[in-house]
């Protein structure tokens, strides 16, 4: 499933049509997560792309008056094509065509989504979302603040995209081993130096992922469009029964929030 450092790469794949006029955007499939608005897309004619970015996990392509945001789901990626090339696979969804490429949109499991907002819709979805994890605002006193009251676990605060955006849950398991911190502590138990870590950690372990996603960025521009997702050297995520890379301790499976956690019980303890 593409987490933020997927949809980070994607986007740097993408930064060359910054600045470039979208022509039009053909539909081949509008049955996404949502259907898609067949009547706005097909109105589209020549626009040009300010800025692309992405925001939480959705990659954002801003316009003089909309933003248009794609949304990967599950299974969703990113093919680019020379304008000429009118090869299309099974599951294409949307062609995005410039004058001299065009991007595909493939989705398999159709979890994605693509939606054209006015810049007061798009203000309204950004206002509901919580810091990037990657950005200063993203701190140890901003952890605090929207942690210190809450008898929630850490690693359901931090999977919670009104806390901080795009933290999934392999990296939530790697950043929280990485901090010493057990995944049901909670987040009213954590110290100042714990937040810190945490934060450091959660970092450290995106900031690794996309550096790896980058030496795959040149797939995005192969005709064949490889479709497979880049994985960091993971230390306790999906290594149940295996022992901990730090004391050799069994690593245990627990669920929270109704998603698979892995920790070292000790490396790991509950505060
Ligand atoms: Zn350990």
């Amino acid at each position: 499933m593409p987490e933020l450092p997927e949809v980070e790469t994607s986007v740097r794949a993408l930064k060359p049509f910054e600045g470039k006029v979208l022509e039009n955007i053909s539909i081949l499939n509008p049955k996404l997560r949502w259907k898609v608005d067949t009547k706005k897309i097909s109105s589209i004619e020549n626009l040009l792309i300010e800025n692309i970015f992405r925001r939480a996990k959705c990659i954002v392509m801003q316009f003089k008056n909309s933003f248009h945001v794609l949304h990967l789901g599950m299974t969703g990626t990113l093919r680019i094509q020379d304008a000429g090339n009118n090869r299309t696979e099974k599951h294409d969804h949307l062609i995005f065509h410039f004058h001299d490429k065009c991007f595909v949109f493939n989705d398999t499991r159709k979890f994605g989504y693509f939606k054209i907002l006015s810049i007061e819709e798009y203000k309204n979805f950004d206002c509901k979302l919580g810091p990037e994890p990657l950005s200063k605002n993203f701190n140890a006193k901003y952890l605090e603040d929207q942690t210190t009251k809450s008898s929630a676990a850490i690693k359901n605060l931090i999977m919670d995209q009104k806390v901080v955006v795009g933290v999934g849950n392999i990296y939530a398991n790697e950043a929280l081993f990485t901090a010493k911190i057990h995944p049901l502590t909670k987040g009213s138990h954590l110290s100042h130096d714990e937040r810190k870590q945490l934060v450091a950690a959660i970092k450290t372990v995106l900031t690794k992922a996309i550096a790896l996603g980058g030496t795959t960025l040149k797939d995005f521009y192969t005709p064949e469009g490889n479709k497979g997702y880049f994985k960091i050297k993971l230390k306790v995520y999906g290594k149940a029964g295996a022992p901990c890379p730090n004391c050799n301790e069994i690593i245990s499976k627990i669920i929270v929030g109704q998603r698979a956690s892995f920790f070292c019980s000790s490396c790991q303890k509950i505060s």
